[in-house]
């Protein structure tokens, strides 16, 4: 690594279809700071027709973690980057217990992490996951039941055809799940200690979740904390 990340530093937490995605993208949109999806950089990567990429994809598409050595490498070279290094909000890591340790390692001030557990049942998670549809041309989402495309099965953008990513049949969710509460709890442990901790329960529209995410933030976080761009929060209804 060429030099440590500076904060602030967010990390979001919780099971896969919680819409952490979502919330970290409406709270790097407010504090103009980068986002970073490791699912997104790993799907990315796979689009290369290298060896190495279509065994990634193998275990996506099985619902299993990318192997360690290949995924430090994809993720190492993008905290590299320079826009990495300057705050950073992270979103899918870390998932194992080495791979916090890994991040406490690679930032200036473990202490002042930002944690944001986005919670949800299984039962939900599976309802979310398993009508989601993405269209591969342009990657907006829908959902059949929330967030339906004008036509059926036809992205309202760019009209192309709508899938249902290979991680969200079914079984692969289960495994994705399983997975999900093995980690979990020990990486909580983890992070017990932690000064900035924060709790939101992903029931409500991505909006209202956001709202309260802000709100919580605006609240509990030292000035030093938040950039200036945290200010504008108080200037949005
Ligand atoms: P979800 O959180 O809904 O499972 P993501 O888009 O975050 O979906 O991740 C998709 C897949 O990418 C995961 O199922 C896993 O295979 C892989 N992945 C993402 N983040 C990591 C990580 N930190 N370590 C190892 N594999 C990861």
């Amino acid at each position: 690594m060429s030099s440590l990340i500076d904060y602030p530093l967010f990390v979001f937490l919780g099971p896969p279809g919680s819409g952490k995605g979502t919330l970290a993208s409406k709270l790097s949109e407010r504090l103009n700071l980068p986002h970073l999806s490791t699912g997104d950089l790993l799907r990315s990567y796979i689009q290369k027709e290298t060896q190495e990429a279509k065994e990634l994809a193998s275990y996506l598409a099985q619902g299993k973690l990318a192997p360690p050595e290949l995924f430090m490498k994809i993720f190492t070279e993008r905290l590299c980057e320079p826009e990495s290094q300057n705050g950073l909000i992270l979103d899918g890591y870390p998932r194992t217990i080495a791979q916090a340790q890994f991040l406490d390692q690679q930032v200036m001030r473990p202490d002042q992490i930002v944690f944001i557990h986005v919670q949800l049942s299984d039962e939900q998670v599976i309802r979310r996951l398993s009508g989601r549809r993405l269209c591969q041309h342009c990657q907006k989402t829908y959902h059949v039941e929330f967030s339906k495309p004008l036509q059926e099965n036809q992205c309202d953008r760019c009209q192309h055809a709508l899938i249902t990513r290979n991680d969200d049949q079914k079984e692969v969710i289960q495994k994705r799940l399983e997975l999900f509460h093995i980690s979990h709890t020990p990486i909580c442990h983890y992070y017990q200690d932690r000064p900035f901790w924060f709790n939101i329960e992903a029931i409500a529209t991505p909006e209202e979740c956001a709202l309260e995410l802000f709100n919580q933030l605006e609240k509990r976080l030292p000035e030093t904390l938040t950039n200036a761009a945290l200010t504008s929060i108080k200037e949005t209804p």
